[in-house]
C-alpha cells in the first residue's frame, strides 16, 4: 500500500497557511488577491518540481496534470479553491487542494505506474466574498450543464461585471486582467478530456466530529433561500416621545426574528436549518432590514417548508 508523506502535508498546511493569515487563526484571501495569488504561486511551483504540466484556462482555474501510461486516456482531476471568505477557515477549500497536490506528490515520489493523467485544481472565485456570487468560475465552466431557470441569469458578462464588495469602482474582469493568470479557454475542466472529479473538503458541521468518524461521503449540496424582510417605524426625539406612541423598527424586527424562529422550529423538520444573515438598521432611518438565509437539503423541500410559513 502507498500512503501519503505526513511530513510534506503538514509542510503545505503550515506554508498555504501564511497566506492571508489573519491573525488569530483564521484566514482572509479573497480570489485573486495578493494573498491568493501567493498561494497559487506556491502550488505552481510545487507542481512543477514534480514534472506536473500547468494550464490556466480563461477564468483562472489553474490544472497541474501528470501524464499517465495511456496517451488517450483522459483525466482524473481531483480539486477545490484556494480562496476564502473573510476570516475563514484555515482548511475550508485549501485541503482539497492540498490533498490533491499531495496525491500527485506521493504518485510522483514512489513512481506509481497509472494509466490515467492524474490533475490537481484550485477553482477561481469558489467563495465570491469579494466578487459575487460564489462558485462563480465552476459555474462558468459548467453553463453548458445549469439548469435552464439558473443558466437564464447567469450571463459570463455579468459574473465579470460583478464589482468588489470593498471597491465598487473594481470588477472581477479587471482583477482577472491585472492577475496574470487569465489563461486560455480551451483548457477549462470538459468531459471530453477529463473522465472523474473527486473533492476532498473540511467538514463544515459537527456531525462527522460528533459521531467519532475521520471522513465521509457527501451525497446532496444545500439549496439556499434568502428573504429580505424591511420593518418600518417612525424617528422621534430620544428624550421627549412617550414610550407608549414610540414605533420602533428594530425592536419590531428583533421581536418577528424571535417569533419566526419558534414558529420554524415547530414545524418540525430536523434538516431545515436557518440563519440570521444580515441586519441593516442605521441611526435617524426608521426602516430596519432583515436578511433570513435557509440553506437546507435537500433544496426540492424548501418552497413546501416555505408554503407553511409564508402565511405567519
Ligand atoms: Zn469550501
Amino acid at each position: 500500500m502507498y500512503v501519503c508523506s505526513k511530513e510534506r502535508m503538514t509542510d503545505k498546511i503550515r506554508t498555504f497557511s501564511k497566506f492571508g493569515d489573519a491573525g488569530h487563526g483564521g484566514i482572509t484571501r479573497y480570489s485573486l488577491s495578493p494573498e491568493a495569488i501567493q498561494a497559487r504561486n506556491e502550488f505552481i511551483r510545487r507542481m512543477k518540481a514534480i514534472g506536473a504540466e500547468i494550464e490556466i484556462d480563461d477564468v483562472a482555474n489553474i490544472y497541474a496534470t501528470l501524464p499517465g501510461s495511456a496517451p488517450d486516456a483522459k483525466r482524473i482531476v481531483m480539486a477545490s479553491h484556494c480562496d476564502s471568505v473573510k476570516n475563514g477557515g484555515n482548511y475550508d477549500g485549501i485541503l482539497g487542494v492540498m490533498s490533491a497536490m499531495e496525491v500527485l506528490e506521493t504518485v510522483a515520489a514512489e513512481k506509481i505506474p497509472h494509466k490515467h493523467p492524474l490533475t490537481a485544481m484550485i477553482w477561481t472565485n469558489e467563495e465570491g466574498s469579494l466578487y459575487p456570487p460564489a462558485m462563480m468560475c465552476s459555474g462558468i465552466v459548467c453553463y453548458d450543464y445549469l439548469p435552464e431557470d439558473i443558466r437564464a441569469k447567469f450571463r459570463y458578462e455579468d459574473m465579470m461585471a460583478s464589482k468588489s464588495i470593498l471597491d465598487g469602482s473594481k470588477t472581477f474582469g479587471q482583477a482577472l486582467d491585472a492577475s496574470g493568470f487569465k489563461g486560455d479557454k480551451k483548457y477549462r475542466l470538459s468531459p471530453d478530456r477529463y473522465l472523474y472529479m473527486f473533492e476532498t473538503h473540511i467538514e463544515q458541521g459537527p456531525i462527522l466530529e460528533d459521531n467519532g468518524k475521520d471522513i465521509g461521503v457527501v451525497d446532496c449540496v444545500l439549496g439556499m433561500f434568502n428573504y429580505r424582510l424591511k420593518f418600518y417605524g417612525q424617528t422621534t426625539h430620544a428624550g421627549t416621545f412617550p414610550m407608549p406612541k414610540r414605533r420602533d423598527a428594530f425592536l419590531a424586527a428583533s421581536l418577528a426574528l424571535c417569533y419566526l424562529h419558534e414558529e420554524i422550529d415547530k414545524l418540525g423538520y430536523p434538516e431545515l436549518v436557518y440563519t440570521t444573515g444580515e441586519v441593516v438598521c442605521h441611526p435617524c432611518v426608521p426602516v430596519c432590514r432583515i436578511t433570513l438565509i435557509f440553506p437546507s437539503m435537500p433544496g426540492m423541500r424548501i418552497p413546501r417548508y416555505w408554503n407553511r410559513y409564508s402565511p405567519l
